[in-house]
């Protein structure tokens, strides 16, 4: 049985839940215990605050775990990260009061700067040279500099919201974010193989995210122009319709492109376009 550590509630945990509820792994919420079995795959999840995450998985106690990269470099714990999941994107920034002038890194030379993130920002200070005061909180780090409890902040941003409402700006990138699963580096083979199952099907549904199926009629004088403008390597499924002289084309489509080339099928003799969410794609 392989155990997985995810948040018991906050940010990642919805997004958490439903990509393994997408990879088809039955999870019964219903009970709120802190260890839940899945009904139809040999997984058992155990809800955790995402601080507590990388040890439970350096340690052993779970197996993988989803956490922020965030929190993962912050708690320098021992595992390896398997997947990056491509959700709860954030982050980590050097904000200052909004109306003091930034001349760049030197400024935060002597500086106090408020943060839950005191090892990636004692990282970065040292390797940038620069000697900087740094003071951990744990909560509302973004109202330290207006309470006079510190010049400056290292924290989470994600649309940049709170900072402007706190009255300050981001001057400094230090890192990137998103969720990522995470693995105990002594893994039984057997929990390998689960976990090899469980990737795949993760794959499975990433793949399939933001891609449409799309069908279409079209008069067959107008197929070749029609499956010109149709993207992709794979050609797409051509049928003869009962109606004499006309086709049905059947395709995938990326939604980024989807209303651009749906306009151009239009105009190229498409009708009855239907178009279908994809739930798992296998390439
Ligand atoms: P816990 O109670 O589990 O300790 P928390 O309060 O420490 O939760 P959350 O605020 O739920 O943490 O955030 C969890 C993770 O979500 C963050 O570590 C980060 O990776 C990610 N995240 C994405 N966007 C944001 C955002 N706008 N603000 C905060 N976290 C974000
Ligand atoms: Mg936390």
């Amino acid at each position: 049985m392989l155990r997985i550590a995810v948040q018991a509630k906050g940010r990642l945990h919805e997004e958490t839940m439903r990509l393994l509820e997408e990879s088809d792994v039955k999870i019964s919420l219903a009970k709120r215990t802190l260890l839940v079995q899945s009904s139809n795959f040999p997984l058992e999840v155990l809800f955790l605050r995402d601080d507590d995450i990388p040890q439970s998985v350096a340690a052993g106690v779970a197996d993988l775990g989803i956490v922020g990269e965030n929190e993962f470099v912050e708690k320098q714990e021992d595992a390896a990260i398997v997947k990056r999941l491509g959700f709860g994107r954030c982050r980590l920034s050097l904000a200052i009061p909004k109306n003091i002038e930034y001349t760049g890194l030197d400024w935060f030379e002597g500086k106090k700067i408020a943060t839950s993130y005191p090892s990636i920002l004692k990282d970065f200070m040292c390797r940038n040279g620069i000697h900087a005061d740094i003071h951990v909180i744990t909560g509302s780090v973004e109202v330290a500099p207006s309470i006079g409890l510190a010049d400056s902040i290292f924290d989470i941003v994600s649309s940049g919201s709170t900072l402007v409402n706190n009255h300050l700006k981001e001057v400094e990138v230090v890192m990137e974010s998103e969720a990522v699963l995470i693995a105990n580096r002594g893994m039984t083979q057997e929990n390998k193989s689960v976990l090899d199952e469980l990737l795949f099907r993760m794959e499975a549904v990433k793949t399939a995210e933001n891609k449409k199926y799309v069908l279409m009629n079209v008069p067959n004088d107008r197929l070749s122009e029609v499956v010109g403008i149709l993207p992709g390597m794979k050609s797409p499924t051509v049928m003869p319709l009962a109606q004499e002289g006309w086709s049905s084309v059947h395709t995938v489509l990326d939604e980024e492109r989807f209303w651009e080339i749906i306009s151009q099928l239009k105009a190229s003799g498409a009708q009855g376009i239907l178009v279908l969410s994809i739930e798992k794609m296998i390439v």
